[in-house]
C-alpha cells in the first residue's frame, strides 16, 4: 500500500493513525460484535463515542460551559442559512464581511432571510486581503457579524480578530478550525463543514453560545432549529453516527500530538516553508497579502500558466496530488490541513525547486 501526498482542498487528508484505528475496528467495535456504522444511534455504544468526542472536542477547542456544541448534517452550507434563522431574534439587519467566494454564498444566502449590510470587502483587491477594521462599516442595528476566517479558495486567513462590542461574532471556520487555538468566548457561533479538519465529509459542526439559542424565525425547519437540536443533544433525527466516530477519533489523535498549540506550531512551520518557497522564486507567486496569507490553504500561481498541466501531470508522478486551483480561479492550490504531514510539504517544495530548474 502507497500513500500519497494529497493537497484537495476537501474533503482532505486525515490523519494516517486515524485510518487506521477505524481500519481495526471497522468490524467489531471493541467488542461489540458491530461496527460503529451499524449501532443505533441511541444505544450505550454509541451514546459513548458521542459523549467522548464531544468532551474532546471541548477539551482541545476549550469550548466554555455556556456554548452548545451540535452534531449535524447538511453542511457548512446548511448553517448558510441556519445562521440567520436562528440569530436574528427580532432583528431585521445583519453584518457581512465579503473577502470571497465563501462569504458570498454566506451572503447570498442570508438575504433569503433578512436585510444584508456588507459592512467590510475586500473585492477591489480581488479578494486578496482581509479589510483593514478600522475600516469595517458595522451597523448598530445588526443581530450579528458574519465572516469566514478563512476563505478556502483565495486563500486569506484572518490572523486575529475584529472587535464587534456586543453583537455576536459568527465565524463559518469550515477550512481552519482546529488549526490554531482560538478564544471560543468571542464568538457567537462557530460552525464548519468537517471534511478539511474534521473528519469526513457529511458532519457539521456548531459551537453556539447558549443566550443565542431559542428564538428561531417562524418557519425555521426543525433541523436547522440549533433549540430542537440542542434539546435533542444533536439526536433529533439520525445523526451522522460514523462521521462522528471518525471526528472523536480525529480529536484523540490532536491530543495525542499535544493540543492545539502544538497543531498551531506544526501549522505555521509548514506554510512558512511553502510561502518561502513560493517568495524565493522568480517563478512562483502569490496573489494574497501577505499579512493575510492563509495557513490551510495556499495558492499560487506559475509565471508561465501555459505550464499548469505539466506541473501537475509532474507532481501527480511523484504522488503529489490535487494541487490544481479551484475551478473559479486557476493556477495551484496546496491545502496542507493538519492531517499533511510536513513531509508532504517538503516534498512539494522539492518538486516546486525542481519544476523551476527544468522549466522556470
Ligand atoms: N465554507 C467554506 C469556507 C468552505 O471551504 C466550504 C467548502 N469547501 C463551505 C463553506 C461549504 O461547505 P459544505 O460543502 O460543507 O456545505
Amino acid at each position: 500500500m502507497s500513500r500519497v501526498f494529497n493537497f484537495s482542498a476537501g474533503p482532505a487528508v486525515l490523519p494516517q493513525q486515524v485510518l487506521e484505528r477505524a481500519r481495526e475496528e471497522m468490524i467489531d467495535w471493541q467488542g461489540s460484535g458491530m461496527s460503529v456504522m451499524e449501532m443505533s444511534h441511541r444505544g450505550k455504544q454509541f451514546m459513548s463515542i458521542a459523549a467522548q468526542a464531544e468532551a474532546d472536542l471541548r477539551e482541545i477547542m476549550a469550548i466554555p460551559d455556556n456554548y452548545k456544541v451540535l452534531f449535524l448534517q447538511g453542511g457548512a452550507s446548511s448553517q448558510f442559512a441556519g445562521v440567520p434563522m436562528n440569530l436574528l431574534r427580532g432583528k431585521t439587519t445583519a453584518d457581512y464581511v465579503n473577502t470571497g467566494a465563501w462569504s458570498k454564498k454566506a451572503i447570498a444566502e442570508a438575504k433569503r432571510y433578512c436585510a444584508v449590510n456588507i459592512c467590510a470587502s475586500s473585492e477591489a483587491s480581488n479578494f486578496t486581503n482581509v479589510p483593514a477594521y478600522s475600516d469595517w462599516n458595522l451597523s448598530a442595528d445588526a443581530a450579528y457579524v458574519h465572516f469566514t476566517p478563512n476563505e478556502t479558495i483565495g486563500g486569506v486567513e484572518f490572523h486575529d480578530l475584529p472587535d464587534t462590542g456586543d453583537i455576536p461574532l459568527v465565524a463559518d471556520m469550515s477550512s481552519t478550525i482546529l488549526s490554531r487555538p482560538i478564544d471560543v468566548s468571542r464568538y457567537g457561533v462557530i460552525y464548519a463543514g468537517a471534511q478539511k479538519n474534521i473528519g469526513p465529509a457529511g458532519l457539521t459542526v456548531v459551537i453556539v453560545r447558549e443566550d443565542l439559542i431559542g428564538q428561531v424565525i417562524a418557519g425555521t425547519p426543525s433541523m436547522l432549529n440549533y433549540k430542537v437540536q440542542s434539546d435533542a443533544d444533536s439526536m433529533y433525527n439520525t445523526p451522522p453516527t460514523y462521521g462522528w466516530y471518525l471526528a472523536g477519533l480525529v480529536f484523540q489523535w490532536i491530543k495525542g500530538l499535544g493540543g492545539l498549540q502544538v497543531v498551531a506550531e506544526i501549522n505555521q512551520r509548514k506554510s512558512g516553508k511553502l510561502y518561502a518557497a513560493i517568495d524565493n522564486s522568480a517563478f512562483y507567486s502569490s496573489p494574497v497579502a501577505v499579512a493575510n496569507r492563509s495557513w490551510m490553504n495556499v495558492p499560487f500561481i506559475l509565471a508561465k500558466p501555459e505550464l499548469d498541466k505539466t506541473f501537475l501531470a509532474e507532481a501527480a508522478e511523484q504522488g503529489l496530488v490535487s494541487l490544481g486551483g479551484h475551478r473559479s480561479v486557476g493556477g495551484m492550490r496546496a491545502s496542507i490541513y493538519n492531517a499533511m504531514p510536513e513531509e508532504g510539504v517538503d516534498a512539494l517544495v522539492a518538486f516546486m525547486g525542481d519544476f523551476e530548474k527544468r522549466h522556470g
